[in-house]
């Protein structure tokens, strides 16, 4: 059976945004933006500003890259993010080529006081990395990969996407971990952490991490390490986008096959309490080189269960999912396919321009309690687009310390994440949508401890967000403090600095 579009963001609702995008890159051209007049903007606290005419033209003269304002070719590729439920337009874009673009940019937000949004690969799920009136650093100019084969070693540039990266790598039969959607930015995602399909093998994409350079809001650009500004380098692993402007990121590379196994296995959504459970049972002891992503999801027809399989041994892949196949799933595209080819088997389920809403959490094993309650909100659920989705961890996810990283949630086995898509032009339907979400988390919650900052959404509260870092939350405030004193870095799972002005 061939596969559907399951995740379902129901038919018809990608994507104002996807087509353009490559071809309006390369028509662009140079910004008229360096204009003369006065222009009304939001600062950091969501005032009202004034930028002057003569400082945003000597802001535009003095980058390598471009100064966009509305109206000018490109602002409205920089401006979309993936999430097409989000439609802000920023007083200024600063399409930034290099650290002295980014630097210019940051001094300038900064010296005016400006609202300020960081944009790497636009996949902020909560809609971060673009806003109403301030100033978007979009970093999408940047994404040269440079590996070293020899020491087993990549630099790459913050507007690089994952699939971009994994490309790179696979030519000299490397990679590390990446996320399972080829489209998301390597920047974010590893920043916040980073889970994907090697992650129970080689741990998170920032468990990866050597080093980064990054540009903190003093405007100084520092390069951080095991050695050199360590306690930055503990916070950007997990401590998200609070700290600066990451310019160029280190990553650890590993040995890994070109030719790995995967697919989607599904299942009728009847038999959604047997299979929960059953995978529950199976990914408890289930192979490191395993990584397999649980769906329910809701279509037209009612709802499936769809399992996106990877084994990273395509020699005992087959022998590792034996038990699975035995329960004969009606779906079964598992098989033995490039590694870059089965890190790209997701992205027809998440288009650019989705509008989705979500929120998750961690859970410590998958319990009878939690398996009722969600098949009983399953089993009533008609809204086409919504889904509940297990993400397995554990492996050498967990064997790194708490205290290590800023990561804080090493013994999590999995997480839980509900989500509800919609037609981003339909109001109503996002407002019911939204409110799936929010109100049968509300009712989940119970089950998790903690969240991933990369699942954040808009809503979410500061205290929230305090609770989840648990003890190293303190140490985040310290280099918080340090590196951002004023809270220039705020559009984040965002940890408020002591004191800030
Ligand atoms: C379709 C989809 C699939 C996903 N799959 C996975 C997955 O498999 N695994 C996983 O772990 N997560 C996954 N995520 C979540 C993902 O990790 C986050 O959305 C992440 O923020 C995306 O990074 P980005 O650079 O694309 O996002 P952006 O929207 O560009 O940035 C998000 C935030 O990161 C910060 N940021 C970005 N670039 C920089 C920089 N250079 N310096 C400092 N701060 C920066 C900013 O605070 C910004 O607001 C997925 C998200 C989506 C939408």
């Amino acid at each position: 059976m061939r596969r559907r579009n399951f995740i379902g963001l129901a038919a018809g609702v990608a994507v104002a945004n996807a087509l353009p995008r490559r071809f309006a890159l390369a028509a662009e051209s140079p910004s008229s933006g360096a204009a003369s007049a006065d222009l009304p903007a939001i600062g950091r606290k969501g005032q009202q500003l004034v930028l002057r005419g003569s400082d945003i033209a000597a802001l535009s003269a003095g980058l390598r890259g471009q100064l966009l304002l509305r109206g000018d070719v490109g602002y409205d590729v920089s401006r979309r993010v993936w999430n097409g439920s989000f439609d802000r337009y920023p007083a200024l874009v600063a399409r930034c080529v290099g650290a002295s673009d980014i630097v210019q940019a940051v001094n300038f937000a900064r010296e005016h006081d400006l609202l300020l949004a960081v944009r790497g690969g636009g996949h902020s799920i909560s809609g971060q990395s673009v806003c109403d009136g301030g100033m978007q650093i979009d970093l999408s100019p940047m994404q040269s990969v440079r590996v070293d084969p020899v020491a087993r070693t990549a630099r790459v540039e913050p507007g690089t996407p994952l699939g971009q990266f994994d490309r790179e790598t696979q030519f000299f039969g490397l990679a590390t971990t990446a996320g399972t959607v080829s489209h998301t930015g390597v920047a974010g995602l590893t920043l916040g952490g980073g889970f994907g399909r090697l992650c129970r093998r080689y741990a998170l994409a920032c468990d990866n991490l050597r080093a980064v350079d990054i540009i903190n809001a003093d405007g100084q650009l520092r390069h951080a390490s095991a050695k050199e500004n360590v306690d930055l380098f503990w916070g950007v692993r997990g401590g998200g986008g609070n700290f600066g402007v990451v310019t160029s990121f280190e990553f650890q590379l590993h040995p890994v096959d070109t030719i790995m196994y995967g697919g989607a296995i599904g299942f009728p959504g009847s038999r959604m309490r047997e299979l929960m459970k059953f995978y529950r049972d199976f990914t408890a002891t289930a192979s490191e080189d395993m990584h397999l992503d649980f769906l329910i999801v809701t279509v037209p027809e009612g709802q499936m269960i769809i399992i996106d399989a990877f084994h990273g041994d395509r020699k005992r892949a087959e022998r590792d999912l034996e038990p699975l196949r035995r329960l004969k799933p009606i779906i079964d595209e598992a098989k033995a396919a490039p590694y870059v080819d089965l890190q790209k088997s997701f992205d027809v389920n998440a288009p650019w321009g989705s509008a989705v809403y979500e929120k998750a959490g961690f859970v410590r094993g998958i319990s009878d309690a939690l398996i009722d309650d969600i098949a009983a909100l399953m089993e009533r659920t008609k809204l086409v687009g919504t889904q509940v989705n297990f993400v397995p961890h554990g492996g050498a996810v967990g064997r790194v310390p708490t205290t290590a990283t800023a990561f804080t949630h090493r013994d999590a086995t999995h997480s839980l994440l509900l989500r509800s898509g919609w037609n981003p032009t339909d109001k109503i339907a996002a407002e019911v949508a939204s409110r799936w979400t929010i109100e049968n988390f509300t009712a989940l919650e119970k089950h998790t401890q903690g969240f991933y900052v990369n699942a954040i959404a808009a809503d979410d509260t500061a205290r929230r967000l305090q609770s989840n870092y648990g003890s190293n939350y303190q140490r985040l405030v310290d280099v918080k403090t340090k590196y951002d004193p004023n809270n220039l870095f705020r559009r984040n799972a965002n940890i408020p600095p002591k004191n800030a002005a």
